[in-house]
């Protein structure tokens, strides 16, 4: 059974004062995870966490993020500006290049980030780097599927991403060519996966490659970067992730493949988002309206602008009404939003306890990826965050859009 990590008791004190709908996020929770991570992976002295802002862009958690000791992995100019204005200052950024303009490759060289170039061609860039960086990275795309135990999760040459195998060695030839002396490798294979070997087997595809590159090239590799991709149990059926047995696993590999080769001092780094945030934020909505058609409705003051990945994944997230967490569910309900889009759906088919109007809603797990996939469709506007402290207080760290926001990039009224 799930619950979230507020009472009914607590949410009807922070409706009174903040209206429905926000995001709210849990401080203790999101430090006791990271603290779990941490250990995790202290076998390794020089891990770090860079914490991939895109889950959720918001400077108070990137704040305690950077209290717990994470770094930041950021993708474009804005999300460098936020780490910027946080605090975080070179190597603790991480810059993974996709598609990357010269302008945001420019900025983040001058903050001192680790730069993670996506493809040969941002080696091109370099000549117009006023100074060469010590250590680069690169991503890497090894092509074909992706498999664990026979398993197939997912079809890397399908993925946009990272370097062939054979341009990983010119890469990283011409980089050392231009002085460049530190090397990094990444990949980025599968997401939201719950299996505890997707980080043992993606680091020893890793370890072997790096192993593969020093010997071609004689680069010194110094960080292997396991980016994201570890799951969350958005269901109540799902087994979590055993961050201890993956860390864990994770040194095994690097004891049978990195320090045979020495190259015991290479630093493993991740680039979660999910498994930081997801599970330690949710949405908090009204019932406010019902209807019985074909189906039972009950429509929200939340929709998918608010959060999108019912609407585009059809992924499902958890929701418990607050003040019913004992009653039956013996109700079924499609549970939607206001879009003018039909899949506008928070959840379908939905066994619930019944539902009144002014019933408070949550929906779990809209820690990551929640409110910044969020979007102003149909003029709706995005919603407050909030940030529930260790101590019990209740912190307002976005407040919520207005029409004027709405209204701010626009000439109006418009004149001829
Ligand atoms: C999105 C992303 C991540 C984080 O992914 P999660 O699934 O949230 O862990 C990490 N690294 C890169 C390069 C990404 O694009």
């Amino acid at each position: 059974m799930k619950r979230p990590f507020v009472t009914a008791e607590q949410l009807r004190q922070i409706v009174e004062q903040y209206p429905t709908p926000f995001h709210l996020y849990d401080e203790a929770g999101i430090r006791a995870n990271a603290r779990r991570l941490h250990k995790a992976f202290a076998w390794n002295p020089r891990f770090r966490e860079y914490f991939a802002v895109k889950a959720t862009p918001n400077p108070r958690i990137l704040q305690i993020l950077q209290e717990e000791g994470c770094g930041v992995d950021c993708a474009t100019l804005t999300e460098l500006l936020l780490a910027e204005a946080v605090g975080f200052s070179g190597e603790e950024i991480m810059f993974s290049a996709n598609m990357t303009p010269f302008e945001d490759f420019s900025f983040a060289h001058k903050l001192g980030a680790i730069l993670n170039l996506d493809d040969i061609s941002d080696i091109d860039y370099f000549q117009h780097l006023p100074h060469i960086p010590e250590l680069v990275s690169c991503r890497y795309n090894p092509g074909g599927k992706f498999a664990i135990s026979n398993e197939i999760m997912n079809t890397p040459a399908e993925a946009k991403y990272g370097f062939t195998r054979e341009q990983l060695t010119t890469g990283y030839r011409r980089l050392m060519d231009l002085g460049v002396r530190k090397f990094g490798l990444h990949a980025f294979l599968a997401s939201n996966t719950r299996n505890n070997d997707y980080y043992p087997v993606l680091a020893r595809l890793l370890f072997q490659t790096a192993v593969e590159l020093h010997q071609e090239t004689r680069a010194e590799i110094s960080l292997i970067n396991l980016s994201g991709g570890i799951g969350i149990p958005y269901h109540p059926d799902d087994q979590p992730a055993d961050i201890a047995a993956i860390g864990e696993g994770v040194r095994q590999a690097y004891a049978d493949i990195l320090v045979p080769a020495g190259m015991e001092d290479v630093a493993v780094v991740t680039e979660l988002g999910r498994y930081m945030l997801g599970p330690y934020g949710c949405l908090v909505a009204t019932a406010i309206r019902k209807k019985e058609t074909y189906k039972n409705y009950i429509g929200l003051d939340a929709c998918a602008a608010n959060l999108m990945r019912p609407a585009m994944y059809g992924a499902y997230h958890h929701i418990t009404i607050a003040g019913k967490e004992e009653w039956p569910c013996d109700h079924v309900y499609d549970v939607v939003g206001g879009l003018c889009e039909n899949n506008d759906k928070f959840a379908i088919d939905r066994p619930l306890p019944r539902i009144d109007i002014g019933d408070i809603v949550v929906i779990h797990d809209t820690g990551a990826h929640g409110f910044s996939m969020g979007y102003n469709y149909n003029g709706k506007l995005r919603s407050a965050e909030l940030l529930l402290r260790t101590d019990g207080t209740v912190e307002l760290i976005r407040r919520a859009e207005t029409p004027a926001d709405y209204f701010a990039t626009l000439n109006l009224p418009i004149r001829k």
